[in-house]
């Protein structure tokens, strides 16, 4: 029989029991709470971040319609609506094709055609006149995932010389074709070829009896030893070229040009030349040159900034400066070139008056510019 004291203990018992159950259910509750609080402190930040969309891969480019005496007093309104909507119709058709996620190569091409065809640039069209009136255009192209590069220099009849060193390097086995034997490979793969008669504008017809004249009259003050020491730079800019950054990391550059105004005939300048006027590389930059050719051939201009970025490690705008603003000037030679780099950071340096130039990047905005202070 059960006595009070025994029915106090096991009720006793029973409370012990319950609240036994009740410790560990409290326990439990706040482990579950506790479980929940620390996923929360986790998964509300996620939540409640905005949806971001993958990241824009990083694109661009750069180009120049050649660099000289530009200057805001001899630009007219007019004049200036015009380089400015060509450079941005350049600047279009590069950027539709990397938006795209083209490649750089074919952006380079594509934008350089656009200058070529346009009479307000020296090359295609708009190239100048060398000493005997007739038109002898260079070309290269250079593609920074590969290293290989194409180049064509004096030909007569090609409309797109940079169509035709894009063939050099994808259908020949070599880098660059000259005259005659480049004439023939164009012949040989249809590229479109026209009569000089093309290439004649009013306006580069006027600059080669300006300098002529100019050239007469130095001629007539100095004694021939000096003649033949002395390089003028009777460059007409308007050399035009193009570098770009696609979204696979690729770099591709190009340039193409008439060369300079009175050149002799069978001249080649920087332009055609691989390391002196355009040069690509992966591991660097895309760079492309405009200026005095006989200086930057003499230096490797193009060459020359890659390498101070590979050896010397430099960001892109040192080297480019280095190059152009030091190197170049203190050799006696004018010009400019633009850079783009493997991460999209961009340079266009000139040590001339203006430079015809503008770029793009993701965001889609072109910006033009021409003069010095701008
Ligand atoms: N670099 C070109 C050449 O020497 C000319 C220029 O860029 O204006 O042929």
């Amino acid at each position: 029989m059960r006595t009070t004291l025994d029915k106090f203990s096991g009720a006793r018992s029973n409370v012990s029991i319950i609240g036994k159950y009740d410790r560990i259910f409290k326990r439990l509750t706040h482990l579950v709470a506790s479980m929940i609080f620390f996923a929360g402190l986790f998964l509300i930040p996620v939540a409640g971040r905005p949806q971001t969309a993958e990241p824009t891969p990083s694109f661009g480019m750069v180009i120049h319609g050649g660099a000289g005496t530009i200057s805001r007093e001899k630009m007219t309104p007019e004049k200036e609506a015009a380089y400015r909507s060509k450079l941005e119709e350049a600047l279009a058709t590069g950027y539709e094709i990397l938006k795209k996620g083209g490649t750089s190569f074919d952006a380079v091409e594509a934008t350089i055609r656009i200058m070529e065809d346009s009479p307000l640039f020296n090359a295609g069209k708009g190239a100048v006149f060398t000493s005997d009136g007739t038109n002898e255009l260079d070309a290269s192209i250079m593609d920074g995932a590969t290293l290989e590069a194409g180049a064509v220099s004096g030909v007569k009849h090609v409309k797109n010389p940079i169509s035709l060193a894009r063939l050099v390097l994808e259908k020949s086995p070599h880098v660059m074709l000259v005259g005659a034997g480049a004439e023939d490979f164009a012949v040989e793969y249809q590229l479109e070829r026209v009569s000089q008669y093309y290439f004649f504008t009013e306006n580069r017809w006027k600059s080669l009896v300006r300098v002529k004249e100019k050239v007469a009259q130095e001629q007539a003050k100095e004694s021939s030893d000096e003649k033949s020491e002395k390089m003028e730079f009777y460059g007409e800019k308007g050399t035009v070229g193009a570098v770009a950054l696609d979204q696979a990391g690729n770099l591709a550059a190009g340039t193409s040009t008439g060369g300079l105004t009175n050149k002799m005939f069978g001249r080649v300048g920087d332009s055609p030349i691989i390391g002196a006027g355009t040069y690509a590389n992966n591991e660097t930059c895309a760079v492309s040159c405009t200026g005095q050719g006989e200086y930057y051939m003499r230096l490797l201009v193009a060459y020359d900034i890659h390498a101070l970025m590979a050896y010397e490690k430099l960001p892109l705008a040192e080297a480019a400066n280095t190059v152009i603003m030091k190197k170049l000037k203190e050799l006696g030679g004018s010009g400019g070139a633009i850079a783009i780099d493997k991460s999209g950071n961009i340079a266009m340096p000139f040590n001339t008056k203006g430079m015809y130039r503008g770029y793009v990047k993701e965001d889609g905005k072109f910006v033009v510019k021409f003069y010095e202070k701008e």
